[in-house]
């Protein structure tokens, strides 16, 4: 639709103007930074990093229903730079021209309801969203199409040159940044570090695709984020962790489409993620805290997030119940299949705690919860939920599986609506559903395949059949004759086909 043919009332604010004053605000020291310069930890006292808009009152102006009319709306333009995360530009990116922001497709993407027998199974109400369905098939793109149009903004105004942009990544956010990257040639380019054989086959390729530099390295991911914390303390190189609060930002465009999704009710939703280097646990809890206080939405929703007992440093923290006594310790990890989360060390963590609380605060009660799941319930979930018509990744299967203890811990119950994070394409981690079918999986992960769930391929090839086609020599025939016959019997008879009546 064209800008003329909306409702006046509404045009005005449609197309977003650069507005707002963004700085980074360390998490220890509460200095204020500007943005001018790319800054990912407090130079004074060297912690974390959130970025504040200090105009955000001027937000609250607009009154809820407004904004609800503005998204709504928005959603009918073809302005590609408004197609995306930046369809809420005034609380992701509000100082950045609408002329630098770089979209490849991401966001937006579907929350599909659970069939009614997964949710008997499951004894809840839920939707997957399906962060999979990202251009680079994780919901990292949301975090990259933030920090790179950032840094296209940069560059396009003059304020930056050439760009190096460098990560460690798990998998996919190595496969997002080289995408956004390889995209906004020839000002930038990208260097990946991975920590060798502990990302999958379909992930490595990924950035290679894209044409970035790969470097893998011994260890596992925390040594790789070490590796590139000195890379970029000591040289010129742009950081793309979620250590970049840039990415937060972006990221934070999930929680926004919960709630236009779900026409502004969070009452009674619950929202279900699977914790890393909780950069997006982080967003979630910051995109509903600042649709609260925009008063775009009147409640937070629940929070659940979910670890593996092989990699749960947060669940760990969280299980003291006296905040008092809560202290964080870095976790030695165990091989887990929800491996884009294998982290004991993670990042976010100082974000995570003051979130937490602002959350639970706003919220006047505990709103925000923590949740161990063991590596058989991870596999299982995960593939119950695909045989019933999703497309969830193993981290899809840990939510899911986190759902379930939720609801027999009595942290969540079957009157409320559960929003479950897949946050990658089942595709990239289907090495582990070979494992699991073929029962190869590796002792370290504790998964013993259950039989109802394990598919394999029949091969038929009936040993009265003397003749086989393959690739350049076709059957022609009465030998292609036998071929058809023989082997539709063979697949009936495996299916317990019966017969027409002719
Ligand atoms: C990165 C990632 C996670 C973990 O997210 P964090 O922000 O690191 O907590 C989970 N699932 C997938 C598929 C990922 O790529
Ligand atoms: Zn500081």
């Amino acid at each position: 639709m064209k800008l003329d043919d909306f409702p006046d009332h509404i045009k005005s604010y449609l197309i977003p103007e650069p507005s707002g004053q963004l700085i980074y605000r360390c998490l220890g020291c509460q200095s204020e930074f500007s943005i001018r310069k790319l800054l990912y930890t407090c130079p004074e006292c060297g912690q974390v990093l959130l970025i504040q808009d200090t105009r955000f009152d001027r937000l609250k102006k607009i009154n809820g229903q407004l904004w609800h009319q503005i998204f709504d709306y928005r959603r009918m333009l073809r302005l590609p730079a408004l197609k995306g995360i930046y369809r809420y530009h005034e609380f992701i990116g509000p100082v950045i021209p609408l002329q630098a922001i770089v979209y490849l497709g991401e966001g937006h993407t579907p929350a599909v309801e659970a069939n009614t027998r997964l949710q008997e199974k499951a004894g809840i109400r839920f939707y997957y969203k399906n962060d999979g369905q990202n251009p680079s098939a994780s919901f990292k793109d949301r975090g990259m199409a933030s920090a790179l149009s950032y840094i296209n903004f940069l560059i396009t105004s003059g304020q930056l040159k050439h760009v190096l942009a460098v990560c460690a990544s798990t998998g996919d956010t190595s496969a997002a940044a080289a995408l956004y990257a390889a995209y906004l040639q020839p000002h930038i380019n990208s260097a990946v570090l991975l920590p060798h054989k502990k990302v999958t086959p379909q992930q490595l390729s990924q950035p290679l695709g894209s044409g970035a530099k790969v470097y893998e390295i011994p260890g596992v991911f925390d040594d790789c984020m070490k590796v590139v914390e000195a890379l970029s303390e000591n040289y010129e190189v742009a950081l793309l962790n979620s250590k970049n609060a840039w990415r937060i930002l972006g990221q934070e465009s999930y929680s926004y489409e919960i709630a236009q999704e779900f026409e502004y009710d969070m009452a009674d939703k619950v929202v279900v993620a699977p914790i890393g280097n909780a950069g997006n646990i982080t967003a979630i809890m910051s995109g509903f805290i600042k649709f609260l206080q925009a008063g775009i939405i009147s409640d937070l929703p629940k929070i659940i997030g979910v670890q593996s007992h092989h990699a749960d440093p947060v669940y760990q923290y969280y299980s003291e119940p006296d905040p008092a006594k809560r202290r964080f310790k870095p976790q030695t990890i165990k091989p887990s299949v929800a491996q884009a989360a294998m982290i004991g060390n993670p990042v976010s963590m100082p974000r995570v705690i003051k979130l937490v609380d602002v959350y639970n605060d706003l919220a006047g009660r505990n709103r925000v919860f923590f949740v161990q799941v063991t590596e058989q319930a991870i596999m299982d979930w995960q593939l119950t939920a695909n045989q019933n018509g999703h497309v969830a990744c193993t981290h899809g299967g840990e939510c899911l599986a986190g759902l379930t203890v939720a609801i027999d811990r009595k942290l969540v119950d079957n009157t409320e609506i559960a929003v479950v994070d897949s946050t990658a394409h089942a595709l990239k981690f289907a090495g582990f559903q070979d494992l699991y079918f073929e029962d190869k999986m590796p002792q370290d992960y504790g998964v013993t395949p259950d039989k109802n769930l394990v598919n394999r391929p029949v091969y038929i090839h009936p040993k009265n059949l003397k003749h086989v086609p393959e690739p350049g020599r076709p059957l022609k025939g009465g030998e292609l004759d036998e071929f058809i016959k023989t082997v539709s019997e063979a697949v009936a008879s495996n299916l317990d086909l019966e017969a027409k009546i002719k």
